[in-house]
């Protein structure tokens, strides 16, 4: 970028808002994937919405990239810059705009993050239950449609935003939905830009539903000889009516490694982790029905975490798991997060455990099993070509296999660099129609571009 960009940005936001240094330049480089970090030219802190419609008319006009970037825990390489121009950090737009308890909705800033969001309404006996094990920030989640280990009761983001404030390409600023709980009016923008990846505009406003915190949480876990086993006894549970509010599979070799890295001792087998929420009484009753059914199935032991001390440990460690993996010297991780209907997921979990022996890397299965969704965790030395073509086998026939059974490549973590070369052969000529849209939304590409298709 030549320098006379810089200084029109400059002069026109102020040196506060605007960054190139090397700290910041590095910080907005990367994400939580192994994708090749790319430094933006610079960095701009929009503190309002008027801040991001001046970024994004200069921009248009001079046609420079702008990235949006949230709290950088996505795992597919999504605020990325990698055609460098401007990350646009949303760390100073982190307020809450207008809170209706009443109303079980919140309106914030896309800057402010999941456990922020959480400590605000949660003394309000209120909660905001999607939960993508990373503190997200709320607008990264929005772009993403994340969800993560509860969607099995609450869905993804695309479940809980009701209206959204997005700035356009052009700087023109809308609103996608209405604070009604429910509407049949217009084309679905709430659902399209939800998911979108940065792509077709820039989030400033965002409301979300709100859950009241349930009165009773319990948690219990259990093992099995295969992890086929335990995603048929999921799959149990779901046709059984019970609303378990999570339910995760772990396989254990997933086990040990969290083990050792955070000293627990859960016993090395595969296992199926529980939580069920509600009134006490009816907590109690569906925690007995499943306990009874695993038992019918075969389980190998069945516990329930009796202390509040035993269930937050029992989550932190599955919150855990990926970083467990991380700390293998020498390697870095890889993964896949295919969803598939309920009843052909046994069969995905099996291939991914079999496709994992078959490479000889380290790695893992785990995942939210609840709702058809799972995880393939590799591990590979990025200096070894043998092992990166292993790992990108192991992740290509995941995905492409997924959607042979009517599937999706990703159910949560998005498309960003890592799934592009997946879209064609899940939306086939839909592909075609995304490209418009990206193209009528946005003529001169400048949001995020080169991502989501080729
Ligand atoms: C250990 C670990 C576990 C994880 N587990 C899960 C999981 O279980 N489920 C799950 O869904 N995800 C999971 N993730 C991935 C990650 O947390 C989510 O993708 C999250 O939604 C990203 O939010 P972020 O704020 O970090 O966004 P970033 O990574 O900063 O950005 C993600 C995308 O959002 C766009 N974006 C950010 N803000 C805006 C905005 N205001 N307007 C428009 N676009 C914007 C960016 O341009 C980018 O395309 C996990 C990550 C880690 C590290």
């Amino acid at each position: 970028m030549n320098n006379s960009l810089w200084i029109t940005f400059l002069e026109q936001l102020g040196e506060n808002k605007i960054s190139k240094s090397e700290s910041e330049l590095y910080r907005h480089s990367r994400d939580e994937s192994s994708h090749l970090f790319v430094e933006p030219d610079f960095v701009v802190f929009p503190e309002n919405v008027e801040d991001v419609v001046k970024v994004l008319q200069l921009a248009n006009e001079k046609e420079v990239a702008v990235t949006p970037f949230g709290a950088g825990s996505g795992l597919e390489g999504q605020s990325i810059p990698i055609n460098k121009g401007i990350s646009l950090n949303f760390d100073r737009m982190n307020k809450v705009i207008e809170f209706s308890p009443e109303d079980l909705m919140i309106t914030v800033e896309p800057g402010i993050t999941r456990l922020q969001l959480n400590e605000y309404v949660n003394r309000h006996g209120l909660y905001f239950p999607i939960d993508p094990g990373a503190d997200a920030s709320i607008g990264g989640m929005v772009a993403t449609n994340a969800s993560g280990t509860t969607a099995v009761r609450y869905g993804s983001m695309r479940d809980q935003v009701l209206d959204l404030e997005v700035v356009l390409a052009n700087g023109n600023v809308i609103h996608t939905g209405s604070k009604a709980k429910k509407s049949s009016s217009g084309y679905h923008l709430n659902g399209l830009f939800t998911g979108s990846e940065g792509t077709l505009g820039v989030i400033t406003k965002i409301t979300v539903k709100l859950h009241g915190i349930p009165e009773k949480v319990l948690a219990a876990r259990c093992t099995f000889q295969t992890p086929g086993e335990c995603a048929e006894a999921a799959q149990v549970v779901l046709s059984s009516g019970i609303q378990v509010i999570r339910m995760e599979l772990v396989d254990a070799e997933s086990i040990k490694q969290v083990n050792e890295y955070g000293n627990y001792s859960f016993p090395e087998e595969h296992s199926l982790f529980f939580e069920f929420a509600g009134a006490p009484n009816i907590v109690e009753e569906e925690a007995t029905v499943v306990e009874e059914l695993m038992k019918e199935l075969g389980c190998n032991n069945w516990e329930r975490a009796n202390s509040s001390k035993e269930r937050a440990d029992l989550w932190k460690a599955r919150h855990e798991m990926a970083y467990a993996f991380k700390h293998i010297k020498g390697k870095v991780s890889t993964g896949s997060d295919s969803c598939v209907p309920i009843s052909k997921l046994a069969e995905m979990v099996v291939f991914g455990r079999e496709l994992l022996e078959e490479s000889g890397l380290i790695g893992g299965v785990f995942g939210h099993v609840g709702d058809g969704n799972f995880h393939t965790l590799v591990m590979y030395d990025p200096n070894d070509p043998v092992e990166v073509n292993k790992a990108e086998y192991t992740n290509e026939q995941i995905a492409l296999k997924a959607i042979k059974l009517g599937g999706t490549c990703t159910g949560e973590h998005g498309v960003g660099l890592g799934k592009m070369k997946y879209q064609v052969t899940e939306h086939g000529e839909a592909v075609e129609l995304m490209k418009s849209m990206k193209t009528l939304m946005d003529p001169k590409g400048i949001l995020n571009p080169g991502k989501m298709f080729y």
